[in-house]
């Protein structure tokens, strides 16, 4: 029998795996993920949440409010001891939403479900070859599968990435932490206390009788999978108890290991999430990271498939999301620093406090760990070019309607804001002429000038601006939408209705 085939194979069902999978389907590509796990259930609750960006882009696909009817906004950011209050930025959601990943997870999982999307889960990626025209993928049920493309979203020991040979350079790890969630017979010290080594913490978990516990370990160790008595000795040797720590549900090590895949393409393997980069968990970058990845190949992957963009269109995935992850991990590694308190140490938190609670740097660094200010490099010009479009509220002649609204099917749009005429050729971008009463601001840099006309890519970047004629638009639209044409059916008229 000959293998199944499918356009794109994606190896893991995690946060990654699931928003590229749901990217996509929306852009009508066969897709299929193949995922160790048996169901959407993490052991234990891992990330705690994601940030502004990462909530925008789950906005911009319409499903932003099944996440946010569950999870709650806080202020999360601190760097050294400042809070880093966002609130002001020009966001709709100008906050983190805590929420933890295995319902993120679950959501997602929902969301893939309506959508055509094969799910192959209790299932492994155990081996692949690729050749010219494609890549054998070997499951551990035993079936091929053959795929035109294969993205790694298998986290960070991804087989993947170790099978395509690609390096994953970067820093040992420096501290490791114990983490587990826990009964304890005696009333523990909840909260968070900083010593020379770096931060622990007790905290109760919603059904009032598991603890969440992390320590940082007085030496540095390996292994995913410490014992019991581990956890019981560590307790002892930070809070001289161990609180009578009994059932751990989840126990485990993370360290501030911190490495970055040299390529995030060899040929027609790619990877995405973990699987390309990791770091230590402070300021819980990594999923918003993975998701953020998703949303930026995932609409280039489809035009490729599609034969409506070149091969080429791929490179600008490694170019536009490696420098993102590289900036990430330079915080993760100064904030992991931070928490440690030795008498030297904490003069530099203090001087560091003080400096990052000043409103400029506060914006900075909130922008930047929020992925609000991301910028892709698509040259000079306008603030606008390379950054998100803000989700503004527009006037149409059919009404009212919010600028992310127009991005729901995951489709490039041109928004015409004046009354001039502007050709989009063989393209078929859709055009969309609307008129915006208010300001254009941006987080961290403030208001800007007003365009005529913005390209905004499907994953919210623009790609173009115009200000008062059309330079240089044909040349962007067939930057980044090749020559062809909508491949799966849906026009304009889609966006417009
Ligand atoms: C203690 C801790 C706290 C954290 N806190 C935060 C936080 O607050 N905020 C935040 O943003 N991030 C946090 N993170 C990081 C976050 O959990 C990860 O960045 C995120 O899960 C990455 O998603 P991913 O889909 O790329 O990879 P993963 O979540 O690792 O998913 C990979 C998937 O691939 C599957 N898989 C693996 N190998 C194969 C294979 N060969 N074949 C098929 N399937 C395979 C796995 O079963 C898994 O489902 C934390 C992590 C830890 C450990």
């Amino acid at each position: 029998m000959g293998a199944q085939e499918h356009a794109v194979v994606i190896a893991g069902g995690g946060p990654t795996g699931l928003m590229l999978a749901a990217e996509l389907a929306l852009a009508g590509v066969d897709v299929a993920v193949v995922e160790r796990r048996g169901d959407q259930e993490l052991e234990g609750s891992r990330a705690g949440g994601f940030h502004a960006r990462t909530i925008e882009v789950l906005d911009q696909r319409g499903v932003a409010e099944r996440f946010l009817a569950e999870g709650q906004p806080v202020q999360a950011f601190t760097f050294g001891t400042a809070q880093l209050d966002m609130s002001d930025f020009p966001s709709r959601h100008p906050y983190t939403l805590a929420l933890w990943q295995n319902r993120i997870e679950q959501i997602l999982a929902e969301w893939v479900a309506e959508l055509p999307v094969r799910v192959l889960r209790r299932n492994a990626v155990l081996a692949f070859r690729q050749d010219p025209d494609g890549v054998d993928v070997h499951l551990a049920d035993g079936g091929p599968l053959r795929a035109r493309y294969l993205v790694g979203c298998d986290g960070g020991r991804s087989l993947v990435r170790k099978a395509a040979g690609i390096g994953f350079p970067g820093w040992e790890a420096t501290k490791s932490n114990l983490i587990a969630e826990a009964a304890m017979a005696q009333e523990p010290e909840v909260g968070v206390r900083h010593d020379e080594r770096g931060v622990h913490g007790i905290g109760p978990l919603e059904d009032g009788e598991t603890f969440r516990i992390v320590l940082t370990e007085r030496e540095v160790r390996s292994g995913s999978e410490p014992t019991l008595d581990e956890l019981r000795a560590a307790l002892v040797d930070v809070y001289g108890s161990d609180f009578g720590v009994r059932e751990p549900r989840w126990l485990s090590r993370f360290t501030d290991a911190t490495r970055q895949a040299a390529t995030y393409r060899a040929g027609r393997v790619l990877l995405a999430g973990d699987a390309a980069h990791v770091h230590y968990p402070v300021g819980g970058q990594g999923l918003s990271l993975g998701v953020q990845d998703a949303v930026n190949l995932g609409w280039k992957l489809a035009r490729v498939v599609h034969g409506t963009s070149p091969d080429a269109l791929l490179d600008t995935y490694e170019a536009e999301r490696h420098p993102v992850a590289a900036r990430a991990l330079q915080h993760t590694m100064a904030q992991s620093l931070l928490q440690g308190r030795d008498p030297r140490m904490s003069a530099l938190v203090g001087v560091v406090s003080e400096v990052a609670a000043l409103d400029e740097p506060r914006k900075r660094l909130a922008g930047a760990l929020s992925g609000l200010d991301i910028r892709y490099d698509l040259g000079d010009g306008h603030p606008l070019l390379g950054r998100r479009m803000p989700d503004l509220d527009l006037e149409t002649d059919d009404g009212p309607v919010r600028a992310f609204d127009l991005l729901h099917h995951g489709r490039p749009v041109l928004v015409a804001l004046d009354d001039e005429d502007l050709d989009v050729g063989a393209h078929r971008v859709p055009v969309v002429r609307a008129r915006h009463s208010g300001p254009w601001e941006l987080p961290v840099i403030g208001p800007v000038t007003a365009p005529t006309a913005v390209l905004v890519r499907p994953d919210g970047y623009v790609a173009w601006v115009g200000e008062g004629d059309d330079a240089g638009l044909k040349e962007a639209l067939s930057t980044w939408f090749g020559t062809g044409s909508c491949a799966h059916g849906q026009d304009g008229a889609a966006l417009r209705a």
